[in-house]
């Protein structure tokens, strides 16, 4: 009989030290993610996948299709393509993919670009379900980026475009070939004339 009583007692003060435990945590602030609809605020030091940085003053990407980082990345996941646009005065990429899977976030990329166009993405979320999920492109992932911000999307350049440049750079090209030789021809005359 006192067994029975010396139990009934015991699991009465248990419960009341998980209610006071309950009662304890009810008043103080959550802390628990409520993932997916929350996301966490990512440290400064992470590193996601490098992406391109979107320029405070012009409100796009500063990527000039130089290539370097392409050269540099150890695992060779960089691939950019780019032109040069009649009346801008440099290259700019027309496509920028990057494949995520073997990516050691060594930085290299980040450092050798001459205009700093690079920067690590604080995304976190990178679980797919097949490797293509990890191939970014990331002119189109700035275009997102740049839609959830407000701003005006970059314009990813038609195969069409791309085509005109090229052809308006050639021609651009051959003309100042042409300039370049007429003027050493002109600059050789005088010197044949005061040799005679
Ligand atoms: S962080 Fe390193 S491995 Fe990753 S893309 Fe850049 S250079 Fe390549
Ligand atoms: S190094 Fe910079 S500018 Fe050159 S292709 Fe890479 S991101 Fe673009």
């Amino acid at each position: 009989m006192m067994t029975y009583f010396k139990e009934i007692l015991v699991g009465f003060w248990s419960l009341l030290m998980g209610m006071a435990v309950t009662i304890r945590y009810f008043t103080k602030p959550i802390v628990t993610v409520q993932y997916p609809r929350e996301k966490i605020k990512m440290s400064p030091a992470y590193r996601g996948y490098p992406q391109l940085i979107i320029d405070p003053e012009t409100k796009t990407h500063k990527c000039i299709a130089c290539e370097m980082c392409s050269r540099i990345c150890p695992s060779q996941l960089i691939a950019v393509e780019g032109a040069k646009f009649p009346g801008e005065k440099q290259k700019r990429a027309t496509s920028y993919v990057h494949e995520h899977y073997y990516c050691s976030l060594c930085g290299l990329c980040t450092e050798v670009c001459p205009t700093t166009a690079l920067e690590y993405s604080d995304e976190y979320r990178l679980a797919g379900f097949k490797r293509e999920d990890a191939v970014i492109d990331h002119l189109i992932l700035l275009q997102k980026r740049q839609q959830a911000l407000g701003l005006a999307p970059t314009p990813v350049p038609t195969a069409e475009e791309i085509a005109a440049a090229a052809a308006a750079e050639a021609a651009a090209k051959e003309a100042r070939e042409k300039e370049a030789k007429a003027k050493a021809a002109a600059a050789k005359k005088p010197a044949e004339e005061v040799k005679e």
